[in-house]
């Protein structure tokens, strides 16, 4: 409280704090709203195989469509959400509908599109995640295999034996799991090889230093040696250009993430994108132009 502060009350009641406040409790009350009368959207973002250059998955990515603002972005909202709580009913809301959404490309005739779907360290700590995980599926009838797990570094930190335990038991539900951001936390190499997961994506501050300087080439070599001794596959974030594609290609790096193939987009313009390159199916699809 305030004599924690040496006894600055006023530091409390400053301008500025007023706002702050009177900000965050505005973007609460707005994004309460939203979760209960359908105001986020998902848009998907497609992953591509490094090798084939076929989409191999796509990352679902949460936004707020506020009546004034627009699409709002998550970083602008999830760091309130987490503080809030209000993290574990938006959680819920895009596991399902990331869900559904994987179920009706399958309906579709799409095929097969697993879907990543990213959780907070608040959800991760949840006790009862792999219920809510678990829920999601059975009432889209989306198949466990389709649907991926990204969680952060910090977020599996500590205690590890704790996150051992929900990482196991979301794997035994059948999906997968990645470990987000991979290279700006803490976690531990040694508990890595611990750790039931399948991915590790290099965070996009090392994809943005490839060709601009040695450091980010030295560092995404290390993750993908570390990773592919680890069994584990490599995504990489935020691939923006021709030239860094190739080179991560020719790291060894597994998948490929970025504006050089699309933005995230609403369902219906990825459809579009996916129509634009391959009649039909998502399956064969090779490196073109970004999406609108
Ligand atoms: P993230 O999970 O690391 O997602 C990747 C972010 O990088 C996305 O930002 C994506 O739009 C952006 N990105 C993709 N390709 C490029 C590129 O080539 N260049 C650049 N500069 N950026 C690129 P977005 O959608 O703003 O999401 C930001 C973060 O918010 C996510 O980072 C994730 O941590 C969080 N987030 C998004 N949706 C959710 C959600 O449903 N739940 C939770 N808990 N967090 C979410
Ligand atoms: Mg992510
Ligand atoms: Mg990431
Ligand atoms: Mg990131």
């Amino acid at each position: 409280d305030a004599k924690d502060l040496g006894g600055n009350r006023l530091a409390f009641f400053s301008p500025h704090m007023t706002e702050v406040l009177t900000e965050r409790l505005r973007v609460e009350a707005g994004l309460r709203h939203a979760i209960e009368h359908g105001g986020l959207r998902l848009h998907y973002q497609p992953i591509m195989d490094a090798r084939t250059g076929q989409v191999s998955s796509v990352e679902a990515l949460v936004r707020w469509a506020d009546p004034e603002r627009g699409l709002v972005s998550p970083l602008q909202f999830i760091g309130i959400a987490e503080d809030t709580g209000l993290i574990v009913p938006l959680g819920e809301w895009v596991l399902n509908e990331a869900c559904a959404q994987a179920r009706r490309w399958l309906d579709a005739g799409w095929g097969e599109i697993p879907v990543a779907v990213n959780l907070s360290a608040r959800q991760f700590q949840e006790p009862d995640l792999d219920r809510v995980v678990d829920r999601a599926l059975q009432r889209t009838g989306c198949p466990s295999h389709l649907l991926q797990l990204e969680i952060t570094e910090s977020s599996i930190m500590e205690p590890v034996e704790q996150a051992l335990q929900t990482m196991q038991r979301l794997t035994s539900l059948g999906v997968q799991l990645a470990i987000d951001d991979f290279g700006t936390g803490y976690s531990s190499l040694s508990q890595l090889k611990r750790f039931p997961v399948r991915k590790l994506k290099i965070d996009r501050s090392f994809v943005n230093d490839l060709g601009s300087n040695d450091r980010g080439e030295a560092l995404v070599d290390a993750i993908v040696a570390l990773a592919q001794k680890l069994g584990l596959r490599t995504v990489a974030e935020g691939v923006e250009t021709e030239h860094q594609a190739q080179w991560l290609a020719r790291l060894g790096c597994d998948e490929l993430q970025g504006y050089l193939f699309s933005q995230p987009c609403a369902p219906q313009d990825l459809e579009n994108w996916w129509q634009g390159r391959v009649a039909g199916s998502p399956v064969g699809i090779t490196r073109g132009s970004a999406a609108p």
